[in-house]
């Protein structure tokens, strides 16, 4: 820092040097992690929220750094999305999620992937999106797409594009953590998204009893159906969020009451109990 010989900053730079420095050794790491196998995916169900069926799973990384221990996605994509290390670890996801479904999943069955604007900024991101698909033999219409309104902060019409050549190509798009961030109706109109996904803290308010979270959900339910549009209520916990999440009418229901995010291998327990096999 240009401030070395001391002054009025002084007292606070063991603060700053420490968050510094925490972010470099993590950085540092994170530019290994692709390269020394450290990350994995979990899956998470979405359930029909009538017949509570299994219709897809959310693929969320997970990293396990020898350094750092494990290290939540909250934390590393938002560092990873700040020094662009999100695109190669994002085809990384996009590609493993999409082979273990084609491999492994019942046909009916999709997957959800999160896709960080700096990924879909990429001038080969739908190239890679073809790749992923190509290579695992995934059917287009099992992949959905996720995304949040941050796509159309910047750059929005190159974000547009590039997802519209995915669903030229036959996967879906949803609309992520809705209702968070800077919300705009406007946004239902520049896009054709399948799918609106309701915010954990809605939920999590219309379980309190507030009207607001109430009114809410009962909004966005009566303008997706209109739209021709779908919803996942997100961060469901709890068989009495469930009920009420589908006398609200969401389509879909996704949160640790019908399964918790599991490694690959328990997803196959899961489908086969459903099955009955
Ligand atoms: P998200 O996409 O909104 O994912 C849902 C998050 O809510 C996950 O956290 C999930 O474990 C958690 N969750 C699900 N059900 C419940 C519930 O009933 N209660 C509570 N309290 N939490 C629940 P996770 O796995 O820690 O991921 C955090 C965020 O990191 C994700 O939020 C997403 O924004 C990002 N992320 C995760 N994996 C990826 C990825 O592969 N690529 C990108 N770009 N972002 C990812
Ligand atoms: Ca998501
Ligand atoms: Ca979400
Ligand atoms: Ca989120």
């Amino acid at each position: 820092a240009k401030d070395e010989g001391g002054g009025a900053h002084r007292e606070f730079e063991p603060a700053l040097h420490a968050n510094a420095e925490e972010r470099r050794l993590l950085e540092n790491s994170l530019r290994h992690a692709l390269a020394r196998d450290e990350f994995v995916l979990h899956y998470q169900p979405v359930v029909d929220a009538t017949t509570e069926e299994v219709v897809s799973f959310e693929a969320l990384i997970r990293w396990n750094s020898p350094e750092h221990g494990f290290v939540s996605p909250a934390k590393f994509i938002p560092l990873a999305e700040d020094t662009r290390l999100i695109v190669p670890i994002g085809t990384w996801v996009m590609e493993r999620a999409c082979l273990e479904a084609a491999e492994n999943w019942p046909e009916h069955v999709r997957v959800n992937v999160n896709v960080s604007p700096e990924q879909l900024l990429e001038t080969d991101f739908v190239a890679s999106v073809v790749r992923a698909l190509s290579q695992s033999g995934l059917n287009a219409k099992r992949l959905e797409i996720e995304v949040t309104e941050s796509i159309f902060l910047r750059d929005a019409s190159i974000a547009r594009e590039a997802l519209e050549r995915c669903m030229a190509l036959g996967c879906s798009i949803a609309l992520d953590d809705f209702g968070t961030g800077y919300s705009s109706l406007g946004y239902l109109r520049r896009l054709k998204f399948s799918t609106i996904k309701v915010d954990r803290s809605f939920v999590q308010g219309a379980a309190q009893q507030s009207p607001e979270s109430l009114a809410i959900i009962r909004a966005v339910v009566a303008m997706a159906d209109s739209l021709g549009m779908t919803t996942t209520a997100e961060g469901v916990e709890n068989d009495e969020e469930a009920q009420m999440i589908r006398e609200l009418g969401c389509t879909k229901i996704q949160g640790y009451h019908f399964g918790r995010p599991m490694p690959a291998s328990d997803v196959l327990d899961v489908m086969a109990r459903q099955t009955g096999s």
